[in-house]
């Protein structure tokens, strides 16, 4: 395709796919004068493929990432290949996502042009407007000719609404985000930080929007992305039940007889306070999942206390327990080797975790991993030592996990060492106001 002014090459992998889709929804409703084409990196190869075509058509290339913290370093490696296969002048590596917008330096020094701090929505519109000249675009941290880092202020934050999310044009689908933001602090949670301690919610109208897409695409299962399902429609600590209903009835009459709609279980999860009759019967009501996600995290109050996570463990036991007595099956979400947690702490884990696995609950354990943004960012990597991994593999009832527990310590690691190797985000010239570091959301 020849005439272009831009094209956006994303570096499409399959953990960050749905990051992708929101702003390409955002995308194909924009009304802009700037020629642009999307073109989908599917491995390190077809980017550097796509890079190639773009600069022979005369084009200005960016190539957008999107990344976790714990896939920084390896994606970083990956770039300085894909630099090797094609580069130009004209071609611009952007960082967006989580780890860019808490640690935008150490995203520039690991070899990104550009790290893009916020939502992603609006950075990206402002980027195709400049066709790809991103020197006043808010949102944005660069170096200039001279080496120092330019930062050009926050990027405007709007209501979900004003956003598809998902990609009719580039017929991209993933699970819908409800909500974006929590008003919850859990220490070691990165989403306060990245989205705002507030919660915006999808209006019922809109989400039902996306729904009736959806079937008439033939699509069957409604899943939805949200920091803590209960909490949909709601301002506070406390589940709104009516908003959720209105929600899943709505949901449920769009996609038809045929469809399915999931909800509090994969890719979201509840509260164990939230959990109550009440609202396990709406689920079965409406939905087909036959299994709920509860984030326990500790069996110690005092580890739960210290990680701010606002519930204790008799909640953890109560919501096991009501949802076994509703017919759910339970899967409880752990993490191990948070900070503090001494081996009495450890003990009571795994008590904990015996006694819900003889209710029937299913354990998923993680490590502790000290991430960038939240206020354990410099807290000491997660350690568990093999026999408590061998008694929660068990109790996981999937086999041994210790690949899972290593790579998880290793990506714990491998982020305390850089936490110490940045002390500070980097101080440097402002030419807009200054993103504050408690206000920056993101995608
Ligand atoms: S862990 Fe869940 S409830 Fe806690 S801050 Fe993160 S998203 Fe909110």
């Amino acid at each position: 395709m020849g005439g272009l002014d831009l094209v956006l090459v994303l570096r499409y992998r399959k953990a960050v796919t749905y990051g992708f889709h929101v702003l390409l929804g955002a995308l194909e409703e924009h009304k802009t004068t700037t020629r642009f084409d999307v073109r989908f990196g599917d491995t390190p190869e077809s980017t550097a493929q796509h890079i190639e075509t773009a600069l022979a058509e005369g084009a200005r290339v960016l190539v957008l990432w999107s990344f976790y913290s714990p896939d920084a370093a390896g994606l970083a490696q990956e770039l300085a290949e894909i630099r090797k296969l094609a580069d130009g002048p004209g071609v611009r590596h952007v960082a967006g996502g989580v780890h860019a917008t808490a640690e935008p330096v150490q995203t520039l020094d690991a070899g990104w042009d550009v790290a893009a701090v916020g939502e992603g929505e609006t950075i990206l519109l402002r980027l195709v407007d400049a066709a790809g000249a991103y020197a006043q675009v808010p949102g944005l941290v660069y170096r200039d000719e001279t080496g120092a880092v330019v930062r050009t202020g926050r990027p405007q934050r709007r209501p979900l609404d004003d956003f598809r999310g998902f990609s009719l044009r580039w017929d991209r689908f993933n699970a819908l985000e409800i909500t974006r933001g929590c008003v919850y602090a859990c220490r070691f949670c990165q989403t306060p930080f990245m989205f705002s301690a507030k919660f915006r919610h999808r209006g019922i109208a809109n989400v039902r929007w996306h729904v009736d897409r959806m079937r008439e695409r033939g699509l069957r299962d409604v899943r939805f992305i949200t920091p803590t399902a209960l909490s949909y429609g709601s301002q506070t600590e406390e589940p709104n039940l009516a908003a959720v209903e209105e929600l899943l009835a709505s949901c449920r009459e769009g996609i038809g007889p045929d469809g399915r709609v999931f909800f509090g279980s994969f890719p979201s999860e509840i509260r164990p306070e939230h959990v109550s009759r009440a609202a396990l019967r709406l689920v079965r009501r409406y939905c087909a999942n036959t299994n709920i996600i509860v984030g326990a995290q500790s069996g110690s109050d005092g580890v739960l206390d210290a990680a701010k996570r606002g519930h204790g463990v008799e909640e953890v036991r109560r919501a096991v327990r009501l949802g076994v007595a509703e017919g759910f099956g339970i899967n409880v979400d752990m993490i191990f080797g948070m900070p503090g947690e001494d081996r009495r702490d450890v003990d009571a884990s795994l008590r904990l975790a015996r006694e819900l696995a003889e209710l029937g609950a299913r354990i998923h354990a993680h490590t502790f991993m000290p991430l960038p943004g939240t206020p354990w960012r410099d807290a000491p990597p997660g350690d568990v030592d093999p026999a408590t991994i061998r008694e929660v593999d068990r109790l996981s009832q999937r086999g041994a996990l210790y690949g899972h527990w290593q790579k998880q310590r290793d990506h714990a690691a491998r982020l305390a060492a850089a936490a110490q190797a940045y002390p500070r985000p980097g101080r440097s010239r402002t030419i807009l106001p200054t993103v504050p570091v408690t206000d920056a959301g993101g995608r």
